[in-house]
């Protein structure tokens, strides 16, 4: 598992991965036709696959892309910081894993998963930032 924060040396194979968003203003997000759901300021976790990796993660650290996929709203919206990989990964069990997280907008990035109930997960923590306690 590695943590990559720009997509030069991701591998180019089939995969899973975690992709770590902050948004830096709340935004709404429309999913299935349904009613804006509103998503709060904050640190989130999109958990993505199965593609080529590189390609992947490289679309959603690009600025200025078309609004094709759910996740797209917070890219674009927010900051990538990067992603874990896991080639030959499966993101449904990359959701089960962080299914301790709570889980903000129904149906967010699983309209054709019936395994999951969204694959964004709220995020409670920051990684990047140093609290201000410490720095003081
Ligand atoms: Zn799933």
């Amino acid at each position: 598992m590695n943590f990559w924060t720009r997509p030069q040396g991701i591998s180019a194979l089939p995969g899973a991965y975690v992709l770590a968003v902050e948004l830096f203003k709340p935004i709404a997000v429309s999913i299935r036709n349904g009613p804006p759901v509103s998503l709060a300021a904050g640190h989130y976790l999109y958990c993505g696959g199965p593609g080529g990796l590189r390609a992947r993660i490289a679309r959603h650290m690009r600025r200025g892309k078309a609004i094709r996929w759910h996740i797209d709203n917070l890219t674009e919206a927010g900051r990538v910081f990067g992603a874990w990989t896991f080639v030959g990964g499966q993101e449904c069990e990359l959701v089960a894993a962080l299914a301790h997280l709570p889980t903000p907008v129904s149906g967010f990035g699983s309209s054709d998963c019936r395994e999951c109930k969204s694959h964004l997960l709220r995020w409670p923590y920051s990684i990047m930032r140093t609290p201000k306690s410490c720095a003081e």
